[in-house]
């Protein structure tokens, strides 16, 4: 019986990704030489990459945005989940990340469906807009710096259409978010943004603890 998620332990994360992860080769060996640079730990959980790729499939998602591309994890997940057709304009202000990104999405054949936008994503969204693209994406993720989460979401609300989702990772900040010790400038940008969801009339809410928490947020 229960009426709050289970807490994960070693045991049961492994069996959770023993009985449900579909990693292909590929995605595997990008996530293996990513855990071999120093800042490994700013990448996705597998299992989080695929339930993205599952909800962008479940959406029927075919314009895509991502913020913070690092090594390419999600991007290439994102975008191999999507229809021929598909595109996903992928920020970062990283030559060197996205250097390894784009080898992967190479080898994965979906470099032709990403479009890699190096500069800050602000600049780039607002761009996106100013290009015409109000309304006219269906999924975007947000995985950039914290301090700037309000800003790309306002952005991609804008950008998303009614019925699209924005995905916002890391919004349970390793639990950083729920003690009140800790005030440090990310921790208080993503409260304040969940705080201000919580009230947000504009989208349908849902902070789903998988990973480092992700919020969706559907626009109506
Ligand atoms: N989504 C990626 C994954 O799952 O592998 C992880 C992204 S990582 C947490 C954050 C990325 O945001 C880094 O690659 C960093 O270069 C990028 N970044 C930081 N500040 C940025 C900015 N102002 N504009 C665009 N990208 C930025
Ligand atoms: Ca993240």
């Amino acid at each position: 019986m229960s009426n709050r998620s289970i807490e994960l332990d070693d045991r049961v994360h492994r069996y959770l990704i023993d009985v449900s992860l579909r990693e292909d080769a590929l995605a595997r060996e990008l996530r293996e030489e990513t855990a071999r640079m120093p800042d490994h730990n700013m990448q996705i959980a597998p299992e989080q990459g695929q339930f993205m790729a599952l909800l962008v499939k479940a959406i029927g998602a075919v314009r895509c945005i991502e913020v913070g591309v690092f090594t390419g994890y999600s991007s290439l997940l994102v975008a191999s989940a999507l229809p021929a057709g598909g595109r996903l304009v992928a920020c970062d202000i990283s030559d060197a990340y996205t250097r390894v990104a784009r080898r992967y999405w190479q080898q994965a054949g979906v470099d032709d469906r990403i479009e890699l936008r190096l500069g800050p994503a602000a600049e780039t969204l607002d761009a996106l807009r100013a290009e015409g693209g109000e309304g006219s994406y269906d999924f975007a993720f947000i995985d950039a710096d914290k301090s700037s989460y309000d800003r790309y979401y306002e952005a991609s609300l804008r950008l998303v259409r009614a019925g699209g989702l924005v995905a916002i990772d890391n919004t349970l900040w390793h639990g950083t978010v729920a003690d009140p010790t800790v005030d440090d400038v990310d921790t208080r940008a993503i409260r304040a943004l969940n705080e201000k969801l919580l009230d947000d009339a504009r989208v349908d809410l849902s902070l789903v603890p998988i990973g480092d928490g992700l919020t969706l947020c559907r626009k109506r």
